[in-house]
């Protein structure tokens, strides 16, 4: 192939870009991605299979996919009066929102360090993105995010409840502030707040809906145990719905997913229980983390855990080489400096995890 027919076809910022970095996880107890390590019980799972050897495979998925998003409706609470919009995970509905508001010069703006696909799918839309920091202790700046909103309209303005990388959910009163500013003479924006971790948090704004005009609720099933299923929703008023559903690939959701997704939601205290021992879980490992010399660990309200350590980077290799593997955030924003996320999986990975990282820390 001619590098230069290359250059004349593909965008320059995304020649530019560097692939999506998935590391090799193979014989690696892993941490790195926010999974729910229980699979479903055994009986559960040979239900699902003859549940899905019903699936007509010949034929495409109902376009609507109503009786999913019905179903959703009911076990999800969302709020009577509001619909679902169903996304190939929430990456997709982000994209779909960006694609939908992407106007000549339209921007998107979003607290950083925060979740990359925000501005991924803000730049591949051609829109700016405008990442305003936390403070050093990962609250909200609200000054800083009603002076960034003044400043560059945004289209739509993200925030994740928890946030992820940094696993705190931002205070209220400040959200309020923020969604309600989006509201003003000074900034109108659409609001959404993505609760991928809602599970874990048991904090959500999907209530407030009808309360702020402005506001949307994005869900995914993918932390709470369902992340090969790719699955994802949009909660809010049908009027903001309708239109983005315009930018929706017709088939977005597969049969299996759609039936999948059924069975589960009427297994849903299943997902639940599992949740539940995470969190446990996850008050465990944190407290073995903090007692550990030289170790921050961060309040978290997700399934993971934020830790700052000396030098993040000698031990992430040192968790690395004895076979477990999380993530180095160190280098993804100034104020994650020497910091690692850690999924919070089985008490038997954890323990593993723990004696890896207690060692790492004395390489
Ligand atoms: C993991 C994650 C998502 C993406 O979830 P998918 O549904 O798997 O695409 C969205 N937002 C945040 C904050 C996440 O951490």
């Amino acid at each position: 192939m001619q590098p230069s027919l290359i250059e004349r076809i593909i965008r320059d910022d995304v020649r530019a870009m560097g692939a999506y970095h998935v590391p090799d996880s193979h014989g690696l107890v892993k941490l790195d991605a926010m999974e729910n390590p229980y699979q479903l019980p055994d009986a559960l799972r040979a239900k699902l299979a003859a549940r899905l050897a019903e699936v007509a495979l010949n034929r495409y998925p109902v376009p609507s996919s109503e009786v999913l998003r019905a179903r959703l409706k009911t076990v999800m609470d969302v709020p009577a009066g509001m619909d679902v919009l169903l996304g190939n995970g929430s990456d997709e509905i982000i994209s779909m929102l960006s694609l939908a508001a992407a106007k000549p010069g339209a921007k998107v703006l979003a607290p950083v360090p925060g979740f990359v696909m925000y501005a991924m799918s803000a730049q591949f839309a051609g829109l700016e993105f405008v990442g305003v920091p936390l403070k050093a202790d990962f609250t909200l700046d609200r000054a800083a995010m009603l002076a960034a909103m003044a400043e560059h309209q945004p289209a739509i303005i993200y925030l994740a409840y928890p946030n992820n990388p940094t696993g705190n959910l931002f205070d209220a009163d400040d959200m309020e502030a923020i969604v309600r500013a989006a509201q003003g003479e000074t900034c109108q924006s659409l609001v959404v707040v993505d609760e991928a971790y809602q599970p874990f948090a048991q904090d959500t704004w999907m209530p407030r809906l009808a309360e702020f005009g402005n506001l949307l609720v994005m869900r995914t099933v993918s932390k709470l145990g369902l992340a090969g299923i790719r699955l994802g929703y949009l909660a809010g008023a049908p009027a903001w719905l309708s239109q983005i559903d315009k930018v929706r690939p017709p088939y977005n959701v597969n049969v299996l997913t759609e039936a999948t997704a059924l069975f589960v939601l009427e297994h849903v205290d299943v997902l639940d229980q599992q949740a539940a021992q995470l969190r446990a879980e996850r008050a465990t490992v944190a407290s073995a983390l903090a007692a550990l010399p030289g170790v921050t660990v961060y309040p978290s309200a997700a399934n993971f855990l934020l830790v700052r350590v000396d030098d993040s980077a000698r031990v992430f290799d040192g968790v690395l080489a004895r076979k477990v593997l999380i993530k180095n955030v160190g280098k993804m924003h100034p104020l994650l400096a020497n910091c690692l996320r850690v999924t919070v999986s089985t008490p038997e990975e954890n323990a593993q995890f723990l004696v890896a990282f207690q060692a790492a820390l004395q390489d």
